[in-house]
């Protein structure tokens, strides 16, 4: 048993105005805050947002178009890969590229770091949202890890490791191409160095991990929890920080030498289901993360995360507004509950 419960802190403000659509009749519109309980962010859920008609939010968008202009001059297409993209230094890593079925990775050409690195999913140049081919998949983030292993066998600095992506544009990428990073770095990115200290924190508080505190106490009240896939548990979070936000989490040291083949499988398996919900919500745009860290310490456990993005369409809308790029707070028009009854069918 814990120390503490988690504490899942909430306040319900109220916007009093007079209604147009009620001839002006005074209203009470109300907004809940809440407050993650390993992080302390705060997210409102705003249930009355009123949601625009032509915003076609209920058609799956057409890129076919998009996608075909998107074939010319790509750098990420077997015929280009070989001499567009980037190479280790061989003396180093033993190899100039880290290969494993059709993903290849290679330094990124963009680097945010000394290590950043891409890996190239396969030859396909598009694939749908929840239409990767498991086995596929899987070799690229495989390939990822094996990458993030061979930096910190060459640098012990590096404290910070995560494997992620932008599927389509609307995402934050700039190709189409199925691609995923990798960043490993002794100067951890904002989120990740937070992350870390976060779960110092919630082990102290709680007595045992966050994680799997977390994940018992989802899996038993079932609200938020959509589901298991192998030693992964998927939830949605009290108080989200993106949209249709499930995150996984695995009770095993979050570091890249304990990430085996058949946590990467079961994670792969998890993902997928997140994506066809997301393709039955007509949404075709993700952003991923699966967070490393060393050395190995008992508070942190293996996690991912996955997230919706406004659709790459015509209609486009992104999901980043005013409150969320220049305020810093997320907002949501649906609750993370509503998310995990609808995912869970997926599970
Ligand atoms: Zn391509």
């Amino acid at each position: 048993m814990s120390a503490d419960p988690i504490a899942f802190a909430k306040t319900v403000l109220t916007a009093r105005f007079g209604d147009p659509r009620r001839d002006f009749a005074l209203i009470d519109a109300p907004v809940e805050v809440r407050v993650c309980p390993l992080s302390g962010l705060k997210t409102r859920l705003t249930p009355t947002r009123v949601k625009g008609a032509s915003l076609r939010e209920d058609e799956w968008p057409d890129i076919g178009d998009a996608v075909a202009a998107s074939r010319e001059g790509c750098p990420f297409c077997p015929s280009a890969l070989r001499t567009r993209a980037c190479a280790l230094d061989e003396s180093r890593f033993g190899q100039t590229r880290f290969v494993r079925g059709e993903a290849t990775l290679f330094p990124n050409l963009a680097p945010y770091g000394p290590y950043s690195a891409v890996t190239v999913i396969g030859a396909e140049h598009y694939t749908e949202i929840g239409r990767y081919d498991p086995a596929r998949y899987l070799d690229a983030f495989l390939a990822s890890r094996d990458y993030v292993r061979k930096v910190q066998t060459l640098d012990p600095s590096v404290a910070f490791a995560a494997i992620t992506q932008n599927h389509l544009p609307a995402s934050g990428g700039t190709l189409v191409h199925p691609h995923l990073q990798v960043q490993a770095d002794a100067l951890g990115p904002t989120w990740c160095a937070n992350l870390r200290e976060w779960q110092r924190a919630a082990h102290v508080r709680l007595g045992r991990p966050f994680w799997p505190a977390l994940a018992d106490y989802e899996q038993e009240h079932g609200e938020r929890f959509a589901g298991a896939t192998g030693r992964w548990r998927w939830l949605t979070m009290w108080a989200p920080q993106g949209m249709c936000e499930v995150w996984g989490v695995a009770d095993a040291p979050a570091t890249a030498a304990a990430f085996d083949d058949g946590l990467a499988r079961e994670m792969v398996d998890g993902l997928l289901r997140w994506q066809r919900w997301q393709r039955r919500r007509n949404r075709n745009s993700f952003n991923l993360a699966v967070y490393f860290f060393t050395p190995e310490e008992p508070a942190l456990r293996l996690a991912c995360r996955i997230l919706a993005r406004g659709n790459w369409a015509p209609f486009a809308r992104n999901d980043r507004s005013f409150f969320e790029t220049t305020l810093g707070e997320m907002v949501f028009d649906q609750s993370p509950e509503q998310w995990a009854a609808e995912v869970k069918t997926e599970f």
